[in-house]
């Protein structure tokens, strides 16, 4: 007799897993299945862990370059890519074993294979060696996530031309890297490679680097990459990339121009594709767009007891965006009343060096939807602390409403700015004031005091620049 459970999720990434601990600790009988060895998802084996990982030792050894800057002195600093690499894996290994703690010390049965509807309240799970079984589910909730997306004309031979899962288990540091598409993902391997000594160059089909964050803010992140040497080129569609006795070769088109470019190795970083083929959707009423699956605000599909969360949703493809909606969904499971997630209040952070954190509304979308906006820029250089380490580049600026002074959006570049970034958030949540931001005091000297200067500057009276 199959066993029965009051959720069964599958897929176990930052939405999975973070529903099952929540599942686990609302007294919720759970089931967790993942086809990977390990439980934890993209964010963990193929994404922001492994990525951040990278950009850490990246980042490290520019710092360690400029040593001399701050009285040590450092002779010959060079990259040791394998045990960067063994770092990286060390820290994935490590949250993994977090992950299989968590599911025990929340008494969540972790059920390792392929899961697929195969019913009303069934999954059939399909492990490695073929044998099947069924778990009965009072509700079932899909978090099977995504994988990357590749362009018919930038075939991925995980050779040259890699993606963001292959590029992540390069065994040298390239002598020059071409990274296709500017969002994220992009951005952050052009810092790490620009870092580590490969002649980088980003290409992008849009207008601007992190096409999505407000454009002053990406117009800083470009002037930062070229004077970093990273070879920038943006309004460019790639038309064919082809093999060369050592490389690649890229052909594009920039306006009425068609440009190429070489190098020994391309990643593809144009984005992703929710993974929503094979979960048995064809049991149930649900019907996909584009491979995205519909849901309410409590993360109902279509289907009676089936909930959808994650980059499987046509919601922002983000990790803590995901175990936000399994954790609603599970609440509401639980028969809890969840606050229904408000998108607007989604934090953006690119890892990328200086770092890009956002929350809230653009300059562009605060107009768009009829606020007379009002703006504040403070540059970093008006914080000492950013001095110290030699970091004094980039930039804060706030989006507010005018008639009732209300912080509407926070755009951060610069060093640490995607943890400066939090105390915008809860300013927004709490819809507070750039008056009432103004007037919070800020401890001196700190990066934060960015987030202090940006809020008088929106109120016409900065102090230090
Ligand atoms: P996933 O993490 O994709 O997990 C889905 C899981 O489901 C996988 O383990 C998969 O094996 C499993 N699965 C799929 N189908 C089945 C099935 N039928 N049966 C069983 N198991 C199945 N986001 C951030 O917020 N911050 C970052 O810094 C960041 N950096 C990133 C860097 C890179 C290079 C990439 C690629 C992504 C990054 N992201 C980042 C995005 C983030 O990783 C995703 O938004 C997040 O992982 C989505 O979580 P999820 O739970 O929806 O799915």
């Amino acid at each position: 007799m199959a066993e029965t459970f009051d959720v069964v999720i599958i897929g176990s990434g930052p939405g999975g897993y973070v529903g099952a601990i929540r599942a686990g600790q609302l007294g919720l009988k759970t089931a967790i299945i993942e086809k990977d060895k390990r439980l934890g998802g993209t964010c963990l084996h193929r994404g922001c862990i492994p990525t951040k990982s990278l950009l850490w030792t990246a980042e490290l050894f520019h710092h360690v370059r400029e040593a001399a800057d701050f009285g040590i002195d450092v002779s010959s600093p060079a990259i040791n890519w394998p045990n960067a690499m063994k770092h990286k894996d060390k820290v994935v290994t490590k949250g993994a074993n977090g992950i299989d703690f968590l599911m025990k010390k929340n008494k969540v049965t972790v059920v390792k294979g392929h899961g697929r509807i195969a019913g009303k309240g069934k999954v059939e799970v399909t492990a490695e060696d073929g044998s099947k079984q069924v778990l009965e589910a009072k509700n079932i909730i899909i978090a099977t996530g995504s994988v990357p997306k590749s362009l018919p004309n930038v075939p991925v031979d995980h050779k040259r031309v890699l993606n963001s899962d292959s590029i992540l288990q390069i065994d040298r540091v390239p002598k020059s890297i071409i990274v296709l598409g500017a969002g994220a993902v992009g951005c952050e391997f052009a810092s790490v490679f620009n870092h580590v000594g490969s002649k980088t160059a980003i290409v992008e089909y849009m207008p601007a680097l992190l096409p999505i964050e407000d454009a002053d803010i990406s117009k800083e992140l470009e002037k930062i990459f070229k004077r970093r040497g990273i070879d920038v080129h943006t309004g460019s569609a790639v038309e064919k990339v082809e093999h060369t006795a050592d490389g690649v070769r890229v052909t594009m088109k920039v306006g009425n121009e068609t440009k190429t470019l070489e190098a020994e190795i391309l990643l593809s970083a144009v984005g992703r594709s929710p993974v929503t083929e094979d979960v048995g959707l064809d049991k149930t009423s649900i019907k996909s767009e584009r491979g995205y699956i519909k849901v309410d605000s409590m993360l109902r599909t279509s289907e009676p007891n089936v909930y959808a969360v994650g980059d499987i949703i046509p919601t922002p493809m983000l990790a803590h965006m995901a175990s936000a909606e399994c954790v609603v969904a599970v609440e509401h499971i639980a028969g809890k009343s969840p606050q229904p997630i408000n998108y607007d209040l989604t934090p953006s952070a690119t890892y990328c060096y200086p770092e890009v954190a956002s929350v809230g509304l653009t300059e562009k979308k605060a107009k768009e939807r009829g606020y007379d906006v009002k703006v504040g820029i403070a540059p970093m250089g008006a914080v000492t602390k950013a001095a110290i380490s030699n970091e004094a580049t980039g930039m804060i600026k706030i989006v507010s409403d005018r008639k009732y002074d209300e912080v509407l959006g926070v755009h951060i570049i610069g060093p640490h700015a995607t943890e400066l970034l939090a105390e915008a958030c809860v300013a927004l949540k709490l819809e507070i004031t750039t008056e009432e931001l103004a007037n919070t005091i800020h401890a001196h000297p700190t990066l934060s005091e960015i987030v202090h200067e940006g809020a008088e500057a929106t109120l016409g009276h900065p102090r230090h620049f």
